[in-house]
C-alpha cells in the first residue's frame, strides 16, 4: 500500500501527490526542510525541529503559510494517517510555483509537503564496526554565502562531498571549512572525545545546529563529561580516544577510522556506546504522542 502524502493542506495517495515543474524548490533548490523521526508512536524533538524549520525559512525570507501550531498538527496527522509508529518524517517548504526566472517575488504561494515514511535504518554493521571516514576536498559553504546553519533544499555542497566519499570507498566524508577546520560530515555532526572531554565544532565553523547534537551535548553533560564547542583540526580527530557522528536518521554512529588512521582502539568507544544507550532511552520515552496519549 502506498503512503498518504500531505501536500498543501490535503492528504493524497503518493501517486497523486505531484508538484509543478515550475516550483522553485525543484528549479533552484529554493526552500527549506526538516527530517524528523518517531519512535513507537512519539515524534522525537518535534518542537526543536519546528523551530529550526521556521528559523531556516526566516533566514531565506520564506514565509511558511501555516502557523507553527497548524504545521505541528499537520505533521502529527500525516503520521497518524499512515498508521506509523516508527517513522522518518520529511517536511519540505518550497518557494512555490513561479516563472523560469529566479525572482522569488514571482512565487505567490509556498508549497508545503509532509512525507511520513518507514524508517530506513543504516546497516547494523555500521554501528558494530564503526564508520570509515575520509576527508574530502570539497569545502563547506561559507556562511556569508550559503550558511550551513540553514537547512535549505540546496544540498549540492553535501552531495559533492558524498560523491567524493563514495569514490574513495568510504562510508562518510569529513568536510572542512574554508579555514581548514573540521565542520561536519555530509549529513551528520561530529564529536570527538579526548581524556573525558567531548568536543564538537561550533555552529560558526559551518555546521547545522543538529537536534541530535544538542541532545547528545545534554546527555554527555549529565554523564559528567566536560562538553566543549571548539574548532577542531583533523589532527584532533586522528588522536581522539573516540569519535562519533550524530543525526536524526543515523542517531549516534561510531567512527573508527579517518583518512586511514585508526581512531582509538579501532572499535566503537565505551563512552560512545554509553551515550547511544542513553539516547535510545530518551528517544523511546520522550516525544510528542501521535496516537492520543499512547
Ligand atoms: N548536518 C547536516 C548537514 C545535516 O543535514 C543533518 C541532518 N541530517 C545533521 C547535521 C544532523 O542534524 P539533526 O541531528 O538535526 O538530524
Amino acid at each position: 500500500m502506498g503512503l498518504l502524502i500531505y501536500l498543501d493542506g490535503q492528504l493524497l495517495p503518493e501517486d497523486q501527490a505531484r508538484v509543478s515543474v515550475f516550483d522553485h524548490g525543484f528549479l533552484y533548490g529554493d526552500g527549506v526542510f526538516e527530517g524528523l523521526r518517531s519512535y513507537d508512536g512519539r515524534i522525537f524533538c518535534l518542537e526543536e525541529h519546528l523551530r529550526r524549520l521556521y528559523f531556516s525559512a526566516k533566514a531565506i525570507m520564506l514565509e511558511i503559510p501555516l502557523s507553527l501550531e497548524a504545521l505541528r498538527k499537520a505533521i502529527i496527522e500525516t503520521v497518524r494517517a499512515n498508521k506509523l509508529r516508527d517513522s522518518y518524517i520529511r517536511v519540505v517548504v518550497t518557494r512555490g510555483v513561479g516563472d523560469l526566472g529566479l525572482d522569488p517575488r514571482k512565487c505567490p504561494r509556498p508549497t508545503v509537503i509532509i512525507i511520513a515514511s518507514r524508517i530506513q535504518l543504516y546497516p547494523e554493521s555500521h554501528y558494530q564496526k564503526g564508520l570509515k571516514v575520509v576527508t574530502v576536498a570539497t569545502r563547506r559553504n561559507l556562511h556569508e554565502s550559503l550558511n550551513p546553519a540553514i537547512k535549505s533544499l540546496n544540498y549540492l555542497n553535501n552531495i559533492l562531498a558524498k560523491i567524493e566519499a563514495n569514490l574513495a570507498g568510504a562510508d562518510e566524508g569529513l568536510i572542512l571549512n574554508q579555514a581548514g577546520y573540521v565542520s561536519e560530515c555530509t549529513g551528520e555532526n561530529i564529536f570527538v572525545l579526548h581524556s573525558g572531554i567531548l568536543s564538537t565544532p561550533p555552529v560558526s565553523a559551518g555546521v547545522l545546529a543538529g537536534v541530535t547534537r544538542n541532545v547528545v551535548m545534554g546527555i554527555a553533560t549529565g554523564l559528567g563529561l566536560e562538553v566543549r564547542e571548539r574548532n577542531l583540526t583533523r589532527h584532533d580527530l586522528y588522536v581522539a580516544d573516540e569519535c562519533f557522528l550524530t543525526g536524526t536518521a543515523a542517531e549516534i554512529v561510531p567512527v573508527t577510522s579517518l583518512d586511514g588512521r585508526v581512531i582509538g582502539s579501532g572499535l566503537p568507544g565505551k563512552i560512545t556506546k554509553e551515550i547511544s544507550e542513553f539516547f535510545r532511552q530518551k528517544a523511546f520515552s520522550e516525544g510528542t504522542p501521535v496516537y492520543n496519549g499512547k
